[in-house]
């Protein structure tokens, strides 16, 4: 693997490779690399010639200081993981590589997918999301991005952005990784003493809870209990909703449409967020 720290160099490299015909895949992360990553980097190594990995702890799309001061950082380990999946490229940014002095920001127009859920609770959050991806993708120029599940609307804000900037990439969604106990895998997991991590299953109970009753109790009352045992386990809620495909909150659950289920809930200081697709109107989960 090799590892570029400096854009230019990245790009020189890229540019020279770009002669003959390659497919470039990429997947941007925040380090702290766990298997829900390296099935990203599976995926892309397995649909192109060159797969891409950046570890880059975006400041801007961090809402809370502390949780940014918190992230954290196992780069050691992140290479080891990357070098024994086979990842071609590893680009490692600095915060002045990403945004330079004369760096413009822009404002990203994303409709209500900037004021619902996570743009509601974390302000400001998916403008820098925006922002570094526009960056990165500048850079590594790839022809396929993957993303994956377990930050829906994420995927959502960024493929709004790339189609309204008519940026040439094919993005691809990944299912979320979970551990065998259920849990989504999460950077932020880490975090979590061993009550905590125990606590956290009660997340995937609760999805599975809604995914089995969807049709048998009505929203209000499956959004209800599932508060309730969310906060029976000391989580806080920031937020419990069942949606559309894009995120509409529903009142009545139809057979023939896409049904989601999106939870956000902190536990101590740590805020742990995970979906699950109740009902797949294209039947395609
Ligand atoms: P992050 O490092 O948290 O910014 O995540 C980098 C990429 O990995 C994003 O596209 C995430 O959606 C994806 N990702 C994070 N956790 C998981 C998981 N448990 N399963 C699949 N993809 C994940």
């Amino acid at each position: 693997m090799i590892l570029f720290k400096r854009p230019d160099d990245l790009i020189d490299f890229i540019q020279k490779k770009r002669k003959s015909i390659i497919k470039i895949g990429f997947v941007p992360t925040m380090g702290a690399l766990h298997q829900g990553h390296i099935s990203l980097i599976k995926k892309s190594k397995s649909e192109n010639d060159i797969t891409i990995c950046s570890i880059f702890i975006n400041p801007t799309q961090f809402n809370n200081p502390n949780d940014f001061k918190k992230y954290p950082v196992t780069i050691e380990a992140d290479i080891e993981q990357l070098e024994l999946n086979g990842c071609d490229i590893l680009f490692m940014p600095s915060v002045d590589d990403i945004y330079p002095e004369n760096f413009q920001k822009s404002n990203f127009e994303l409709g209500y997918l900037d004021n619902i859920l996570e743009g509601k609770h974390r302000a400001g959050h998916f403008q820098g999301v925006c922002m570094v991806v526009k960056r990165l993708l500048e850079i590594v120029k790839c022809d396929i991005l993957y993303l994956g599940q377990k930050d829906y609307q994420q995927c959502m804000v960024i493929k709004k952005m790339a189609t309204d900037l008519n940026i040439p990439v094919k993005i691809k969604i990944s299912p979320t990784i979970r551990e065998e106990n259920g849990l989504a895998m999460s950077s932020r997991n880490k975090r979590l003493n061993e009550a905590e991590k125990e606590a956290a299953l009660v997340i995937f109970e609760v999805l599975c809870f809604l995914k089995d009753n969807i049709f048998g109790l009505s929203i209000p009352a499956l959004l209800q209990t599932g508060e309730n045992k969310l906060t029976s386990k000391r989580f806080k809620v920031d937020y419990i909703e069942i949606t559309d495909e894009i995120l509409n909150p529903i009142k009545n659950a139809e057979k023939n449409q896409t049904i989601v289920a999106l939870i956000a809930a902190s536990i101590g200081d740590v805020r742990l967020i995970d979906n699950m697709i109740l009902n797949n109107a294209n039947n395609a989960e």
